[in-house]
């Protein structure tokens, strides 16, 4: 997943290292063979290879899961998350094509007619029959890149819980889920939010507290981004315009899973705080906080979001 993950844990207890790696190594490797695009031999690389031809092809759950999950938040967001977003990452030079300016309208219109998630057909699997999928359109392209590293910070978070684990963050590439607290008196695990416009620890904006099994996300435009005529491009595109999104700097997310944390963070970086807070009032337990691509910084919270000095 081109990132790294940290599991913290009280202190004291370097013990429970042992248990706990292998649990969490296995979990995202399970994830990475199923839905990675940057594997050839991942589930998604076979579906997104037989685009159009009309195969169904066989589902683990998990990958079963992760494209149910997507088609899910598309449908939630009524398109602004789209996990056929693929060709159009390709386009604007996110996968491995450099480009030095910015595509043609023209070249945007045509990528366009082979985005759109109704065109993922998907089977859920029956008491006699796995799950399949396939994509019914020649050149479509999942990528899961939106909500993949939640499903596998969930996957882990529920198999450490299976093991009977305790009081843990695990935080893949700034996708958490918490359990319990970091000592016996604290009221949860505290998290900083990031200041998008340094990377600065001290300079963080505020910090907010997770309990329960909460999970955060944030998805920016300051990591992954593409420079075309000295102009920055973010790696969220807009599926309704083929065009990546301008005008926010962060979008952080609380949510009662990693999975729909990771997912509404592109949603909601997509869609922008008007939209968002509307999106919100439908989903219990789920707060943002929008970082708007202008200084002097001035977020915007939805009513849930406590952010502490
Ligand atoms: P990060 O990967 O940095 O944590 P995000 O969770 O916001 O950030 O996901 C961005 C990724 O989501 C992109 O790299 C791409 O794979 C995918 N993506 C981009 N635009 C969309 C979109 N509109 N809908 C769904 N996925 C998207
Ligand atoms: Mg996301």
């Amino acid at each position: 997943m081109g990132t790294t993950v940290t599991v913290t844990l009280r202190a004291n207890q370097p013990e429970r290292l042992a248990t706990i790696r292998p649990i969490v190594a296995q979990a995202l490797t399970e994830i990475e063979t199923d839905l990675s695009i940057f594997r050839p031999n991942s589930t998604l690389a076979i579906i997104n290879a037989t685009a159009g031809h009309g195969t169904p092809i066989l589902l683990s759950t998990n990958a079963a899961n992760g494209i149910a999950l997507a088609c899910h938040w598309a449908a939630v967001s009524q398109g602004a998350f789209d996990p056929t977003i693929g060709p159009l990452m390709n386009l604007w030079g996110f996968r491995s094509k450099t480009i030095t300016e910015p595509p043609t309208p023209h070249s945007i219109t045509q990528t366009l007619s082979r985005i759109g998630w109704t065109a993922i057909h998907l089977h859920p699997a029956t008491a006699t029959n796995p799950a399949t999928a396939h994509l019914t359109k020649p050149g479509m392209h999942l990528d899961l890149g939106g909500i993949a590293k939640g499903q596998a910070v969930d996957l882990a978070w529920h198999r450490l819980r299976l093991n009977h684990q305790t009081d843990f963050l695990i935080d893949l590439g700034g996708n958490m889920r918490v359990h319990g607290t970091p000592h016996p008196s604290a009221k949860g695990w505290r998290i900083g939010i990031r200041n998008p416009f340094t990377s600065q620890d001290h300079l963080d904006i505020g910090t907010i507290i997770l309990t329960n099994g909460q999970a955060v996300a944030t998805s920016g435009n300051y990591e992954q981004y593409v420079e075309l005529n000295g102009k920055r491009y973010t790696h969220i595109i807009d599926p309704r315009t083929g065009w990546p999104v301008s005008g926010i700097a962060s979008v952080t997310v609380v949510a009662p899973d990693a999975t729909t944390a990771d997912a509404l963070s592109t949603t909601l970086f997509v869609i922008g705080p008007q939209a968002g807070l509307k999106l919100l009032q439908t989903l219990p337990g789920c707060h943002a906080l929008w970082i708007p691509d202008t200084q002097p910084i001035s977020p915007i919270t939805s009513p849930g979001l406590k952010l502490q000095k």
